[in-house]
């Protein structure tokens, strides 16, 4: 990490614990994502790190936006994942599969927050089978009309532009896919829902139907039936981008573990002195040491265009299960305190639930390692 990433970061925590965390209580409370935030996020330049400044962002790396949802993932699951979703799965994914004139239209729109982005891959029946979607595109007078339903689509309920999969030909499998840039004002696309989680309350997760959605051929990202080229296009950063939420939940359970280990008393001493207590502290740095670097690397990587889907997969693997083990020894060395509502550590064992399921679960995360070092790619 270069002294700009260290900044970035430092001002990044600063921001995120200063401004963010008035907001926590209340999405907590009500499951809602408060718009402020996206202007927030906007005036620092947050919605638009990794977009060069020709279309609207604040440049900046991969590795700086991933710093930034690192940041937020220590004060917010729920705000980490919202940016993510917005940043990374949209934004990015525009910028690097887009075409000039769709970089124009849609990049300085998000990066300025006017427009809040997502991503829709997931449908009720293909979800680790991703290129199993049943959702069709026909071209008819001049247009793609979409039909299909969507499920667990974070900012689903509230976004303005999404990054859409569907199928425009069946016949073809997985090389039968086309990704399209949804206006969600487009006739024909609706909210059925929005589902009711276990954690990242506030940030929104919804069912979406395309009925009869017409959507103009100029919104075709990247080319037809060529989908497949841009899931994968940014699958390795993506997967990185999300280790670093959970290397910021672990990074806040190792503060918060510290501190609390240092202060509460049993027996007449900081239970901080007994060694149980220690071997659970030392644990979860070591995950987080060994986490951060990996993660970082393999971004590095990503970012100079290496191909690097065994090794991210196994950082967002690794990175998954030790954020869970992270908040779960720190819930026990908060004790009972840990279990209430009055400390964070109860709503960072929600959150960190997700990490081994979504953007692909665990379990077929080791499918792919297992794959390429089977030589099956
Ligand atoms: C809060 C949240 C936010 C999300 N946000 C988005 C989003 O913004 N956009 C989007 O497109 N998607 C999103 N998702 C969807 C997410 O990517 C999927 O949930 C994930 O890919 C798993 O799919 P599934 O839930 O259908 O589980 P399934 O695929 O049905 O899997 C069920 C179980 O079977 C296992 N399994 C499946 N296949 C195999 C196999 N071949 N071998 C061994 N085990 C297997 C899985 O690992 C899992 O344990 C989100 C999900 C959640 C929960």
């Amino acid at each position: 990490m270069n002294d700009e990433h260290k900044l970035i970061y430092k001002t990044a925590l600063d921001f995120s614990r200063k401004k963010l965390s008035e907001f926590v209580d209340i999405m907590e409370k009500e499951d809602k994502f408060p718009t402020e935030i996206w202007d927030m996020l906007a005036k620092q330049g947050y919605l638009g790190v990794g977009i060069p400044e020709e279309y609207g962002g604040s440049g900046g790396d991969y590795i700086s936006a991933a710093l930034v949802g690192q940041a937020i993932a220590r004060v917010s699951g729920a705000i980490a994942l919202s940016y993510g979703a917005h940043l990374n799965l949209c934004a990015h994914n525009i910028l690097r599969n887009g075409a000039d004139e769709q970089k124009k239209k849609y990049l300085p729109k998000l990066a300025k927050g006017e427009w809040v982005g997502g991503m829709a891959l997931t449908e009720p029946d293909a979800g680790s089978d991703a290129m199993g979607i049943q959702t069709t595109a026909h071209y008819s007078n001049n247009k793609w009309i979409l039909n299909g339903n969507k499920t667990f689509i974070t900012n689903g309920p509230t976004a303005d532009v999404l990054v859409v999969y569907a199928k425009t030909n069946p016949k073809k499998g997985s090389r039968g896919i086309t990704a399209f840039i949804v206006e969600t004002d487009t006739p024909g696309f609706l909210v059925s829902r929005k589902l009711k989680k276990l954690g990242m309350l506030g940030s929104p997760t919804g069912e979406l139907v395309f009925q009869d959605a017409a959507v103009s051929e100029k919104n075709i990202l990247g080319e037809i039936d060529n989908g497949y080229i841009v899931v994968m296009s940014g699958l390795d950063i993506e997967r990185a981008f999300f280790s670093a939420m959970g290397i910021g939940t672990m990074e806040e359970c190792l503060e918060l573990s510290l501190k609390y280990a240092k202060e509460r008393n049993q027996f007449g001493q900081p239970i901080a002195n007994y060694q149980l207590i220690q071997a659970k502290l030392a644990d979860i740095y070591t995950h987080l040491e060994l986490s951060r670097t990996y993660v970082y690397h393999i971004l590095k990587k990503a970012q100079n265009g290496e191909r690097v889907s065994k090794e991210a997969a196994a950082a967002i693997l690794f990175t998954a299960e030790k954020a869970m083990d992270a908040v779960n020894q720190c819930l026990q060395i908060f004790g009972g305190y840990g279990y209430m509502k009055d400390f964070p550590v109860e709503r960072f064992y929600r959150d960190v639930r997700l990490m081994t399921i979504g953007g692909g679960t665990n379990e077929i995360r080791r499918l792919i390692i297992a794959r390429e070092l089977l030589g099956k790619r």
